[in-house]
């Protein structure tokens, strides 16, 4: 069944309470339940849980379990969208590129993968923060506002926006196609004249980044 857009696949089992879980890579909900109980029962069960499973979906998306990565050559990764092979190179060179279809990652064979995911985040960081000067002006310009910073960090959500005018933004985002960060952008920049996600903040979207919603669903595919 579907509920709320969520693929809920259920399974009866000799039980008596019911279980649920959110199962990577889709964030489709398997749920166990006593043979007894309805389905009217079961999705209010799933949307009395619902806050909990959009936050195991969101933790999901955003690869904040980004699973087996090893960081070794061959190994995929993504940047703007693209997918480039991995290969590892002598680690005098200071900082990851890409060539072609290969993204270079400079760190010595024997290093850890906490290092090689440390030089992907710097290289994720650097190309975001090259991006961001890029689009920066154009999108307050398109709001008519200004943050006061902008942080790039690993987190739970795309973006926040803080009452001190502060934006952050996820780190992952320099995986996706460089036109969700503008989104993202003009988002948060939107949350500095509207603070919530009401119907004039919507409206505000549909003038600053009239095809967001279609952006929306590349960046959280
Ligand atoms: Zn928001």
């Amino acid at each position: 069944m579907k509920i709320n857009g969520i693929n809920v696949i259920v399974q009866r089992k000799n039980i008596k309470n019911m279980y649920l879980r959110v199962i990577p890579p889709e964030g489709n909900v398997k749920i166990s339940a006593p043979y007894f109980v309805s389905d009217d029962e079961i999705i209010e069960f799933v949307n009395s849980k619902m806050d909990w499973i959009m936050d195991k979906r969101l933790k999901i998306e955003n690869n904040e379990y980004i699973p087996d990565l090893k960081y070794v050559n061959g190994e995929k990764h993504l940047l703007w969208g693209e997918e480039y092979t991995l290969q590892l190179i002598a680690n005098n060179i200071k900082t990851a590129f890409v060539n072609e279809n290969t993204l270079y990652l400079p760190v010595s064979k024997r290093s850890k993968i906490k290092n090689r995911q440390k030089t992907l985040e710097d290289f994720y960081r650097a190309e975001l923060k090259k991006e961001l000067d890029n689009i920066y002006d154009k999108c307050t310009s398109v709001v008519g506002r200004k943050a006061e910073d902008i942080k790039i960090r690993k987190m739970k959500n795309w973006g926040n926006c803080k009452k001190n005018k502060v934006i952050t933004l996820n780190l992952n985002l320099a995986r996706k196609p460089k036109i969700c960060l503008e989104y993202v952008l003009i988002h948060e920049l939107c949350h500095l004249i509207e603070f919530n996600h009401s119907k004039k903040f919507k409206m505000l979207m549909d003038k600053n980044c009239p095809n967001w919603r279609e952006i929306k669903k590349i960046l959280n595919e």
